[in-house]
């Protein structure tokens, strides 16, 4: 069933211990929609400056993205500079320039309407939520949330929480935003605030889930090839959803595979520089370390 994203659209410049990159395509829903599309049709809505390269929409496209609802403004693209030190397993934001992203008013597609399955990525609350506004038949909306919102737009994401159906957020983000250490009881108080499931992603510690229903964790994939972590949450989310969107299936069950697809998609992903290494994996690719990923739960 159509899946939507909105998010950013970013020209990324990252370091890490392996190296860096300058103006890399990246942004939360350019890595979640190369994600989501290798499970199905994904539309895609952005914004993106006139000096966004005509290569990075062909990556997109390349990967049977919908960019009907990508639109280009005059200025700049979104831009996010970062570096990851050590573990890395948290990224230290060096800049944050808006530009075009900062007064994006999304208008949908007339086919974009009808989606059954939203994905909110990171971007302004206030954004996200003009989006859903305009999904009226929408099943299951998720939205993500990161440290910058938290700390600037707090009343417009807690608005946001009481409209959506879950939230995924990394385990500091939901330190943050409850107050309290234990992801257990964060969870918790998350779903006090709206959503009826929470994912908090815990970098190379996996993923929880707390619903309604219960209390699930996953393990991250063991893969020892980090080189750039960058886009790791995103694709997680685009693993789920795709995953989600291809079965129909959000029951307590049914979230947790789409987890273990996410993982995978996620330990793909972190295994290059940017999107490199996640545009060049396959879904065979994803399903072969989802069996692993069950073999090593069987016990
Ligand atoms: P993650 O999956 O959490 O590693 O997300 C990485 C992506 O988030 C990068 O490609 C950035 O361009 C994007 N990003 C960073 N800061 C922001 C922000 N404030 N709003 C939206 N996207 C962001």
């Amino acid at each position: 069933m159509s899946l939507l994203v909105v998010g950013s659209i970013a020209l990324d410049t990252v370091e890490t211990p392996f190296g860096s990159v300058v103006d890399a395509l990246g942004g939360s829903a350019t890595y979640f929609s190369l994600a989501a599309g290798l499970f199905g049709e994904v539309r895609l809505v952005g914004v993106v400056g006139e000096d966004f390269p005509e290569d990075y929409r062909r990556i997109l496209a390349g990967r049977g993205i919908d960019t009907a609802g990508l639109v280009t403004r005059p200025g700049r693209t979104f831009r996010w500079t970062g570096a990851y030190k050590g573990a890395m397993n948290e990224a230290e934001t060096l800049a944050v320039e808006l530009n075009v992203f900062g007064d994006f008013n999304p208008d949908l597609p007339e086919e974009y309407r009808d989606s059954g399955f939203v994905f909110l990525a990171n971007g302004l609350p206030s954004v996200q939520k003009a989006v859903l506004r305009q999904v009226p038949d929408a099943r299951l909306v998720v939205c993500d949330t990161m440290n910058y919102y938290i700390e600037n737009a707090l009343d417009d994401l807690r608005d946001l929480l009481t409209e959506v159906d879950a939230l995924v957020l990394n385990d500091q983000e939901a330190r943050m935003l409850t107050g309290v250490d234990s992801l257990v009881r964060a969870g918790r108080i998350i779903l006090t605030m709206g959503p009826t499931f929470v994912v908090i992603k815990k970098g190379e510690h996996g993923a929880l889930l707390v619903a309604r229903d219960g209390v699930a964790a996953l393990p991250a994939y063991p893969t020892g090839e980090v080189k750039d972590p960058t886009g790791a949450g995103d694709s997680f989310a685009g693993g789920m959803m795709g995953s989600i969107a291809a079965s129909g299936d959000f029951s307590f069950e049914g979230i947790k595979r789409a987890m273990g697809y996410g993982t995978a998609v996620a330990s793909l992903t972190v295994e290059g520089f940017g999107t490199e290494a996640l545009r060049a994996a396959s879904r065979q690719d994803v399903e072969g370390r989802v069996r692993q990923l069950r073999e090593m739960l069987r016990f």
